[in-house]
């Protein structure tokens, strides 16, 4: 071997975080669980309908799980009857109404947190203003079992920044999350599904385990880029089950370079 050490280094990591189509888990995205008159983004299920989706998969034959449980079991080969279970931004509905759902059935999810916007609002949207999870109660999220992500600093599409903003936005935040629950922060959620090849060498460089995206060409498919899918108030149990049925050539459809 002629390769240098520092070559060959990241080429293992990166082949180490590489993933084939036929592995890549179902992992759902969800934003808020509430019942809101005025909704323009699709963001909210109704709480009623978040139960409907949860009997559904049960129905399935799955079980929901955090990104980190399912990222575990595929490392263990032990992924098959799982779905992993994602909020991003960090809505007070999580806490009130997912929850104690998700407990319910004995289902976890992970909670994608903006870590400077603690006890805000979703200010970055047009549309009407949800409030944001506090410290507290990320804390207590945490102690409900929950996985606590991160989901940036300050929402920012990480593709149009430079190196050393991404670095604040990925790694900083990681530092101020886990210093509030108390244990190393694993996951990463980009915003608007925005990444790049420099996000995401700066997700992994910052001590991320894993990080989801929305749509990713199926080259790029790895730990620093699983897809998710989204669901909304439209999918009762025929449709998810499609979706399911669906996901890896919806993936492979979605995630193709145009
Ligand atoms: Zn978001």
């Amino acid at each position: 071997m002629t390769v240098s050490g520092g070559n060959h280094k990241t080429r293992t990591r990166v082949a180490a975080g590489r993933l084939a189509l036929g592995r890549v888990p179902m992992i759902l995205m969800y934003h808020g669980v509430a019942d809101v008159a005025d909704d323009p983004n699709q963001l909210c299920v109704t709480p009623g309908r978040f139960a409907e989706q949860l009997a559904a998969l049960q129905r399935l034959g799955l079980r929901g799980v955090s990104a980190g449980t399912l990222v575990d079991a595929m490392r263990a080969g032990r992924q098959h009857g799982l779905v992993g279970i994602t909020f991003d931004d960090g809505y007070v509905s999580v806490l009130e109404a997912a929850v104690p759902e998700l407990q319910r059935r004995g289902f976890t999810a992970t909670v994608f947190i903006i870590s400077a916007r603690l006890g805000g609002t979703n200010e970055w949207d047009e549309g009407p203003a949800w409030p944001l999870l506090t410290g507290d109660q990320v804390e207590k999220l945490a102690a409900a079992g929950m996985e606590i992500g991160s989901h940036s600093a300050t929402h920012v599409r990480l593709a149009d920044l430079d190196a050393s903003q991404i670095e604040a936005e990925v790694s900083g935040s990681r530092v101020s999350l886990g210093e509030l629950i108390g244990v190393p922060v694993r996951g990463f959620a980009y915003p608007y599904g925005s990444m790049s090849a420099t996000a995401r060498r700066a997700v992994q460089d910052a001590g991320y385990d894993y990080a989801c995206a929305v749509e990713t060409p199926v080259a790029d498919l790895g730990l620093m880029a699983l897809p998710r899918i989204y669901v909304g108030q439209r999918d009762g149990a025929a449709r998810l089950a499609a979706k399911r049925f669906l996901y890896r050539g919806y993936i492979a459809v979605k995630g193709r370079r145009s």
